[in-house]
């Protein structure tokens, strides 16, 4: 298989049309047997009940060339099943876990040319998501949707090497107690918006989202969970109902524990103990972890003792072990790693 001669090293995190893309259409109360398609344009009707409700949810994970010349992806079961969850919050029909973990698949294969070669430091990023398609104005479920993956190749995170991040503590909130931030609903990415927008222009990289009822435990950021080091080699990861449930974060406990020896412990996280960690990180599938610096409390500055030109040393080793399981470099505990060619 010729790859395309695309520049890998210098591709940045956006959308590139690729060759094929999935797409199964639910009606009449069945999925049907869905397929490949050149096809990138989605025409539905101008009420369709995702434009008006916002009915939609998505998922997003990695296709990776190993050392020895693999494509696989990473643990796809866990994104099928939590698109799973998303759909049934939202009242949609949940797309099969299996045909979801089949559709990746052929997807992938048929957009080979473009997964990112061994030692680029690029990736094949993988959408899947689902929507509302048809006309839909009283507020109700809508009764027919479409599931679709697209594929398209970013670049490395790092580009330019690490850089610790600046957040400062959001006065908005991500989600409520009993209410959607553990799913990957659109709409939980709407409202941020505004947060992301107004961070940036004030020079923070990110927001720190604290729990909405009481303002005093960390939850996450608009798009990756917490991850704490302690003093005492511990990793701590916040504990709530109200954030996105992260498969990196998830399987980082697991490397923490299995691979490095290390305690782990998911518990309320009072912001105000936070001033007495180590290190301090953000994971999810785009960077698996970004190490954070400082967190700014509205002037205040919390500054990690790892400070801000590095990843600090057992962030490191987090990152480096669970990379190095993508990449086939470690051996991966059984069922993450899925070979699709
Ligand atoms: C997707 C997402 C994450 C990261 O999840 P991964 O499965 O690790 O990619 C974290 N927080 C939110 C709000 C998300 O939407």
């Amino acid at each position: 298989m010729e790859k395309k001669n695309i520049d890998w090293a210098n591709l940045g995190f956006g959308y590139q049309k690729t060759d094929m893309r999935y797409v199964s259409n639910y009606k009449n109360g069945v999925w049907d047997g869905g397929g490949l398609t050149e096809d990138d344009k989605v025409v539905i009707n101008e009420c369709a009940g995702v434009l008006q409700y916002a009915q939609t949810c998505f998922e997003g994970l990695k296709a990776y060339t190993t050392e020895d010349g693999h494509i696989v992806t990473f643990r796809p079961d866990l994104n099928a099943k939590r698109m799973a969850d998303s759909a049934k919050r939202l009242q949609m029909p949940v797309f099969p876990e299996e045909r979801f973990i089949e559709a990746v698949e052929r997807v992938v294969a048929a957009n080979e040319a473009y997964v990112p070669p061994y030692g680029s430091g690029a990736t094949m990023y993988i959408r899947p998501y689902m929507f509302g398609t048809n006309p839909v104005i009283g507020v109700k479920p809508a009764d027919e949707y479409q599931f679709r993956i697209f594929t398209t190749p970013v670049g490395p995170y790092f580009k330019g090497g690490v850089k610790p991040l600046t957040l400062r503590v959001c006065d908005y909130d991500r989600a409520a107690p009993k209410g959607t931030g553990h799913i990957k609903a659109g709409l939980n990415y709407a409202m941020s918006l505004y947060a992301i927008v107004t961070a940036h222009e004030e020079g923070f990289d990110e927001n720190m989202y604290l729990d909405a009822a009481t303002r005093t435990k960390v939850e996450e950021t608009g798009g990756a969970n917490f991850i704490f080091i302690t003093k005492d080699n511990k990793l701590v990861t916040p504990k709530s109902s109200s954030i996105l449930p992260s498969i990196t974060r998830r399987s980082l406990m697991t490397v923490a524990k299995d691979y490095l020896g290390m305690e782990c412990e998911e518990r309320e996280v009072y912001f105000d103990e936070i001033k007495d960690f180590a290190e301090c990180g953000l994971c999810g599938t785009a960077a698996v972890i970004s190490p954070v610096g400082k967190i700014v409390d509205h002037g205040k500055e919390i500054c990690f003792p790892s400070g801000m030109t590095k990843m600090g040393p057992v962030t490191k080793k987090l990152y480096d072990t669970l990379t190095g399981i993508q990449m086939g470099r470690i051996e991966a505990p059984e069922g993450w790693i899925k070979v699709i060619k």
